[in-house]
């Protein structure tokens, strides 16, 4: 297991790689360059390259974790891809519900398998469950993770593709926006991120805006670390933790 660099989590964990696209937010998917990458370097775990592959040797990592963690769930797959066993998500889960001091963040982009799988269960309380919302034709996701009892539900808005208009967040607790890194990245403009700043203002959400990506607030391409983490003059780091603290 790895340390992230992603900046609303501490470290990943992937009891599955590879993965295929579904939606426009897959397009430059990070996870396919870098599996493709860790296949020519020869890299354990990854001679399938990107094909989707459950790796049961590292389902039991977090047990050997004492020290609470974050962990993000599969930041190389898609926890829900067509191709995952339901058995072998019961075997996921088991672990989850037995490190209790944990913390899993669980992103899909594949609402109805998640929907379906969750049908009969209950949740263990140490899970936050998101959908990718990247543009206004994939909204419809947030209503298939609101009909499920997770304690925190959350939105993973990134890559922000274009202006995602009125947004329902009822029973939503958090929501990440962020633009796209890469040579092919596409822009984000700031209105967009900034109505949806607004919106979970409004609706007393958590807000973290992530990135701005490879294109700034300018609208001009630079390195990714020259564009910061600022909208509008300000740094969001909201967690869902911390709801009351920011509306106070
Ligand atoms: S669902 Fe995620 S991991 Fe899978 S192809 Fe799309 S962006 Fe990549």
């Amino acid at each position: 297991m790895k340390k992230s660099k992603i900046e609303w989590t501490e470290q990943t964990w992937n009891p599955s790689v590879g993965c295929s696209k579904v939606s426009a937010g897959c397009q430059n998917c990070y996870a396919e360059a870098m599996a493709r990458r860790l296949k020519a370097m020869g890299t354990k775990g990854y001679e399938n390259g990107f094909e989707f592959t459950a790796m049961p040797e590292r389902l039991e990592q977090p047990l050997n974790i004492k020290r609470p963690t974050k962990f993000f769930v599969n930041s190389m797959s898609d926890l829900f891809h067509e191709e995952m066993p339901f058995a072998y998500l019961d075997a996921i889960f088991d672990i989850i519900e037995r490190t209790p001091h944990h913390t899993y963040q669980i992103l899909t982009k594949r609402e109805r398998i998640m929907a379906e799988y969750f049908k009969d269960k209950i949740l263990p309380k140490n899970v936050w469950l998101g959908v990718t919302v990247e543009n206004s034709k994939t909204k419809y996701r947030i209503d298939y993770l609101r009909n499920i009892n997770a304690t925190i539900r959350f939105l993973s808005i990134e890559p922000l593709l274009d202006d995602i208009g009125s947004l329902d967040l009822e029973d939503i607790h958090w929501v990440i926006v962020g633009g796209e890194s890469g040579v092919k990245a596409r822009p984000m403009q700031s209105d967009w991120a900034i109505n949806i700043k607004d919106q979970c203002k409004q609706q007393e959400v958590a807000f973290f805006f992530k990135q701005w990506g490879i294109w700034g607030a300018d609208g001009v391409k630079r390195k990714k670390k020259d564009n910061g983490r600022s909208l509008n003059g300000k740094i969001y780091d909201e967690y869902p933790e911390l709801i009351e603290e920011y509306f106070e």
